[in-house]
């Protein structure tokens, strides 16, 4: 090669190097559920934005049910923040490469979190699927992946001990058929029983009260001793008198 030809080899090889570290984010893997194109911050609105919401919300703070609604306010930087934390990443409040890498780690191909799967969360009473509820079977299947995102965010703060659901998204029919009201929290898609961990229910009932959770309901409540019951409804309706709540 002659010496002319090795200079333009070498200059080409950082005019690329310098259009890889120019893309933002850089070099972000492609997810086949969901990637985001640029960065987040503080203003940013849109659907990229909904997207990253519905991830993060478990982690807004104790007792704070955050909005998902495609605008980046201080909940979601809070948010973010104490995603990054949790998971040892630099605090900054801003959603770039390194964050969506971690959600790229914790959400499957099919949009279920790393931990839950939709088998375990689909319609009850062996009915399986998403129809028959109070919203469309696309709208269970949105809230039961937000329901998901909080789930993960419940596990990590138990100690990423394992989590089993007994009981997810539930027909009317199937909620009737259980003794429910036939329009509950289940025939939505927005709640999730849990089995107890090593540590009994408790832990699982006082966690859940950090991530978001509007409805929580355990020990002490009737017919929840035997299970922990969480929520996405508005407001806040926690009950577990066993547990202290
Ligand atoms: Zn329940």
């Amino acid at each position: 090669m002659s010496l002319l030809r090795r200079a333009l080899a070498a200059l080409a090889l950082v005019v690329t190097s310098l259009v890889v570290v120019a893309a933002n984010p850089p070099a972000a893997h492609a997810d086949e559920c969901y990637s985001w194109s640029r960065n987040l911050s503080s203003g940013a609105t849109g659907a990229d934005v909904t997207e990253l919401q519905a991830r993060v919300a478990g982690w807004a703070g104790s007792g704070v049910n955050m909005g998902v609604d495609g605008s980046f306010g201080p909940q979601t930087e809070q948010a973010v923040r104490n995603f990054q934390a949790a998971y040892g990443l630099g605090a900054d409040g801003v959603a770039g490469a390194a964050t969506y890498a971690k959600i790229y780690e914790l959400q499957d191909a099919d949009c279920s979190t790393a931990h839950f799967d939709w088998a375990e969360v689909s319609g009850g009473c062996g009915q399986g699927g998403y129809s028959g509820g109070s919203v469309s079977a696309a709208q269970v299947q949105e809230n039961l992946k937000r329901s998901m995102w909080k789930a993960e965010a419940l596990r990590q703060r138990l100690g990423n001990v394992p989590l089993t659901v007994n009981s997810g998204f539930r027909s009317q029919a199937c909620d009737r058929q259980v003794g429910g009201s036939g329009t509950g929290q289940h025939t939505y898609g927005n709640a999730l029983d849990f089995a107890a961990v090593s540590g009994g229910f408790c832990p699982v009932a006082q966690q859940a009260t950090h991530v978001g959770y509007g409805g929580i309901f355990g020990p002490g409540y009737p017919d929840h001793d035997d299970h922990v019951h969480v929520d996405l409804r508005g407001g806040r309706s926690w009950s577990a008198p066993n547990c202290g709540i």
